[in-house]
């Protein structure tokens, strides 16, 4: 016996389309749902959903009739309308919330590329979407036809790319790359390609979720030319997986493209661990590898969207152990300010002596693991052709184990704790501090 099919849904509204035209992506965006009459065609508005949409300066909205036909008319609180039909709690300021919670412009040395981490990057190239994310991160650039990027801007990405030999991961994003014109794509692709130093491409895009018509054998074509090219799609309910997008995701995958899917953790949508578990095992089924689920960060308009942290490891508790290895994602908090995705997780270390360690398992098993008493790291001229020849600035933490640096303080320390005292007798030798073999490379300078 095969297993059960996914649902393919048309509401009853479009009955009449005729199958050529519901499955052109182009009629799907052209007939896209934004108004309370487009809406109520389909299902009757709350009064909290018609007071949105008739607000102005509310973020955009856009829904394909595809995505919407998988709301059941009949349920107000339905997980697919919520992610795209606005509410009048869209309104409602909660305290944390911020226009760019990530200061992703504040890292940004041209517009639109983000440069957080040593070795990637992430690359704003388009600000439209095939549907509006209500909980959208980046709803201070998406949807707005002011803030688009111009070739000026794509050029100063490229330049900028070009000069910084250590970007080896290029993330494009946006708005949706999938949106862009195959021909506007492809020049950015070709671009990143002729870099040398650039290894890899991923695009993140939910164009397979809202308009899974959009993945044609034309698409798939030209995107394999510029592998190694991975692409993270974005589910966050198992009613999004329909035979679709099973069909878009099947296309991809044959195309050499490997697949993830990030979810944000949004209550009343997927804030269950049993609803998650459903969710990454129908990902799995087509062929899709759960990456992330992220924390619902503290953006304008989605303050009613947010959970407690613990909700997350609850659902990470319901997973690990509990199904196949491969369907667990990592679930990480978007700094706030800037720093990146900081991965939480349940605690499976109990204890540890010196040389044993005691650990517990999904059941609550508790064990012991017995160390190594002899243990030599294996010998440098086995790994010294791996290090890297420079610093990036960033090897924090790891510099600290590495002995490259004995600590990192935050900014002013040394200034604060001299209290505004002189330099006294017992101060006046550095070297009382420096401890013996750490944090001898030039790299590691004290701040002064
Ligand atoms: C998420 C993100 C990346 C990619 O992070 P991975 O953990 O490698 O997937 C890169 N740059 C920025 C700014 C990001 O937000
Ligand atoms: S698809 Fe992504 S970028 Fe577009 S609205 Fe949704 S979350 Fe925002």
């Amino acid at each position: 016996m095969p297993n059960k099919p996914f649902p393919s849904k048309r509401a009853p509204y479009y009955n009449d389309i005729p199958d050529e035209k519901w499955t052109d992506w182009r009629w799907q965006l052209s007939h896209r749902l934004n108004t309370v009459d487009d809406f109520e065609n389909l299902f009757p508005l709350t009064e909290g959903e018609r007071e949105a949409l008739s607000q102005t300066g509310l973020f955009r909205v856009d829904v394909t009739p595809y995505f919407a036909s998988l709301i059941d008319p009949d349920n107000p609180d339905d997980p697919i309308r919520k992610q795209v039909v606005p509410t009048e709690k869209e309104l409602i300021p909660f305290t944390g919330m911020m226009e760019d919670s990530l200061a992703e412009d504040m890292h940004s040395p041209v517009p639109g590329l983000v440069h957080r981490y040593p070795d990637r990057v992430l690359m704003l190239i388009t600000n439209t979407c095939a549907s509006y994310c209500r909980y959208c991160t980046r709803a201070r650039l998406v949807g707005d036809p002011t803030q688009s990027f111009s070739s000026q801007d794509f050029e100063a990405q490229l330049d900028y790319l070009r000069r910084t030999p250590q970007v080896r991961d290029v993330l494009l994003s946006g708005g949706d790359p999938l949106t862009l014109a195959p021909k506007v794509l492809e020049r950015v692709l070709k671009s990143l390609r002729e870099i040398e130093h650039i290894e890899i491409i991923r695009i993140g895009s939910r164009v397979p979720v809202f308009m899974p018509q959009r993945i044609t054998a034309e698409l798939t074509d030209m995107l394999q030319q510029y592998h190694p090219l991975w692409i993270n799609i974005h589910v966050n309910h198992p009613n999004e997986i329909t035979a679709e997008l099973a069909e878009a995701c099947d296309k991809l995958t044959r195309a050499g493209i490997p697949l993830g899917n990030q979810s944000v953790l949004l209550a009343g949508v997927n804030d269950d661990p049993y609803l998650m578990r459903q969710l990454v095992q129908d990902l799995v089924r087509i062929r899709v590898r759960p990456y992330y689920i992220y924390q619902c960060d503290l953006v304008a308009g989605a303050g009613h969207f947010r959970t407690p942290v613990a909700k997350g490891l609850e659902i990470m508790e319901a997973l690990r152990g509990h199904t196949s290895g491969f369907s667990v994602p990592t679930y990480v908090i978007d700094a706030p300010g800037g720093g990146g995705k900081i991965p939480v997780a349940p605690n499976y270390l109990l204890s540890m002596s010196d040389h044993r360690i005691v650990l517990r398992n999904f059941e609550g098993f508790i064990t012991s693991y017995e160390e190594p008493l002899d243990y030599q790291r294996p010998p440098k001229a086995l790994t010294e052709a791996y290090r890297p020849k420079k610093s990036t600035g960033q090897e924090g933490v790891f510099s600290l184990l590495e002995g490259q640096s004995m600590t990192i303080k935050p900014e002013g320390f040394d200034r604060l704790h001299l209290r505004g005292g002189e330099q006294h007798r017992l101060r006046k030798d550095k070297n009382k501090w420096k401890a013996l073999g750490i944090g001898d490379k030039e790299e590691d300078k004290e701040e002064e």
